[in-house]
């Protein structure tokens, strides 16, 4: 059966890091909310004009939307042997709409791997890479202003998810405080 796996954690937190450290060890294909959105913006899309200005204030877009993308890419075989779901879902209601989809498919999501760093170290690395990415280069909601609203939509909206999961015993906490290489280190270890 194919099963999928979530990235789950704060803005800045290093999922998008790990995803690509992690798929890079095996056959997971790494899927991000996130970068989809993004590059939809970047092509001036119809979904790209109506995410941009809710990305960059930093607040979540829409789940029918979100469960749109989802579908889409897993129906038009984007992660042939499973996704390394990175910034999905942010919601119990994509959480759920994510179970329905993998349900109908025979799939599911194995394990939830739970990146914990305090919010206090997380504005202290987007101040870091403000300070050494040339701006043209920045995301647009790499500001502490939005990274705020990013954190306020975190704790409200994005951490009941972590409970649907834990009721499900799918979760695994891992201390995303240590150096890169240690996380990645640390969730292969979880995952094994
Ligand atoms: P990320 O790259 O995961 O930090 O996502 C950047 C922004 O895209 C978020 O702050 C949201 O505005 C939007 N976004 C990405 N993934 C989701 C999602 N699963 N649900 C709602 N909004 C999302």
């Amino acid at each position: 059966m194919t099963s999928h796996i979530v990235l789950f954690g704060p803005p800045a937190a290093g999922k998008g890091t790990q995803a690509k450290r992690i798929a890079a060890e095996g056959s997971l294909t790494p899927t991000s909310t996130g970068d989809m959105l993004r590059a939809a913006v970047a092509e001036d899309t119809p979904l790209g004009q109506r995410a941009a200005g809710i990305m960059q204030a930093g607040n979540l877009v829409d789940d029918a939307t979100i469960m749109g993308i989802i579908g889409d890419h897993l129906a038009s075989g984007g992660a042939p042997e499973g996704a390394l779901f990175d910034g999905f879902p942010r919601t119990v209601a994509q959480a759920e709409g994510l179970d329905a989809l993998l349900g109908k498919r025979g799939e599911k999501v194995s394990a939830v791997v739970n990146i914990i760093v305090p919010d206090e170290i997380l504005l202290s690395r987007v101040e870091s890479r403000i300070a050494e990415t040339p701006e043209a280069e920045r995301r647009a909601d790499d500001s502490p202003e939005a990274l705020k609203v990013r954190l306020v939509a975190y704790h409200e909206q994005t951490v009941p998810v972590l409970e649907y999961y834990r009721a499900q015993d799918k979760v695994l906490d891992i201390d995303g405080t240590q150096t890169i290489e240690a996380v990645t280190a640390s969730i292969l270890a979880a995952l094994a």
